[in-house]
């Protein structure tokens, strides 16, 4: 039994519902709700006003875990604007098993934090209301996000967009971006070119990527995004294994990300009771991008640019790094992409295989880790 929230769409009130998974045997589980436990009191009239169910993602730096594989793109929460780093979400609980002292545990999904210790009862006892404690956290999101269904389009390059490593202008430390080509036709023309802060794939769910077939969307956010280039620079050993009590997609962020791991603790439901058979990074990602990777070769551009001839120019400078997704069916660049700048005017932007710049080749790995060491995660 958990607890979840949802909008009764005719009086626009907060309910809270306990909820059960319904397992029938081969088929996938289906969430069943049981009966309407109470109503959530609003602090005051104006913030219940606000409170929405919208298409959105959410995401929050900083953590070791998150969930990016999901069956729904709706979430309830308050949204100020069309995206931002302030959305206020409610905590959605799960029973996550019980404490050693036999008290009954609880996972918010939405804060990911265990609920159920004496200050949480006491807490509950108070104000009659669940809130784990990290219940006031802040996220960033973006509501109605870019969706992209990748049977619909002959190619799709998905990146994760970084600060520049090299520049004649200051380069702001930044959160990291998601820039996406969509060609319909290929090789033909763009009809997406752009950085958002998140996007929406959706799937084909025939191929039965993960555990569950409800899950027909993987959201690419910017700290999941962020861990699996990393993780694909360093070719670290990723993978992805599924909760073995709930069976979502594990995700790892942070530390976890980096350091190949046995024992996953799961994001959906709160418990740690998985394995893998080896030591790995877990992310939606590596399966996606391994679907629909017609090939998974780079080829270093037959281009040679000397930044020394272009005197009086203002450049900047990136490494050019592996797709997140990537479904056409010729290699990757993989080279030092240039902007030069000559007045207001744009003279040069390309990838190069080699770059020189005060007489010195340009390494590209130097260039990934200055370009990392600038990211704000
Ligand atoms: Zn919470
Ligand atoms: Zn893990
Ligand atoms: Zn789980
Ligand atoms: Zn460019």
């Amino acid at each position: 039994m958990f607890i979840e929230r949802k909008i009764n769409t005719s009086t626009n009130a907060v309910e809270l519902w306990a909820c059960e998974w319904e397992n029938s045997v081969g088929g996938a589980a289906k969430k069943v709700y049981v009966n309407k436990i109470t109503e959530e009191q609003p602090l005051n009239s104006e913030a219940a006003a606000s409170v929405t169910e919208a298409p959105a993602i959410c995401w929050s730096y900083g953590r070791t875990l998150g969930n990016i594989a999901v069956y729904s793109q709706s979430l309830i929460g308050r949204f100020p604007q069309s995206t931002g780093e302030d959305a206020e979400l409610p905590c959605e609980f799960v029973n996550a098993g019980k404490y050693r002292n036999g008290r009954d545990r609880w996972w918010c999904r939405t804060h990911q934090n265990h609920w159920g210790p004496k200050a949480d009862q006491e807490s509950l006892a108070r104000f009659g209301d669940m809130r784990c404690a990290n219940h006031t956290q802040r996220m960033h999101y973006v509501v109605s996000p870019k969706t992209i269904d990748l049977r619909e389009h002959a190619e799709v390059g998905v990146w994760c967009s970084l600060p520049a490593a090299l520049s004649t202008v200051e380069i702001k430390p930044r959160a990291p971006k998601i820039h996406v080509h969509v060609r319909p036709k290929a090789g033909g023309l763009k009809i997406v070119d752009r950085d958002f802060a998140a996007v929406s794939m959706l799937y084909n769910k025939e191929l039965e990527l993960f555990g569950s077939d409800e899950i027909t969307r993987v959201n690419i956010t910017p700290p999941a995004a962020f861990e699996f280039v990393c993780g694909l620079e360093a070719r670290r050993e990723m993978s992805c294994v599924n909760c073995s009590y709930c069976g979502y997609p594990h995700l790892d962020l942070g530390d976890f990300a980096r350091t190949p791991h046995r024992k996953h603790f799961c994001g959906n439901c709160g418990r740690d009771s998985t394995w893998s058979s080896e030591p790995i990074v877990s992310t939606p990602l590596k399966l996606l991008h391994d679907q629909y990777a017609e090939t998974l070769t780079y080829q270093v551009p037959d281009r040679r640019l000397n930044l020394d001839d272009y005197a009086g120019c203002s450049y900047t400078v990136w490494a050019s790094t592996p797709a997140v997704l990537w479904t056409a069916a010729r290699p990757q660049e993989l080279g030092i992409h240039v902007h030069v700048h000559k007045a207001n005017q744009r003279i040069v932007d390309d990838t190069f295989g080699e770059v020189v710049l005060n007489g010195a080749h340009l390494d590209r790995s130097s260039l990934i880790q200055a370009m990392i060491h600038r990211t704000i995660t």
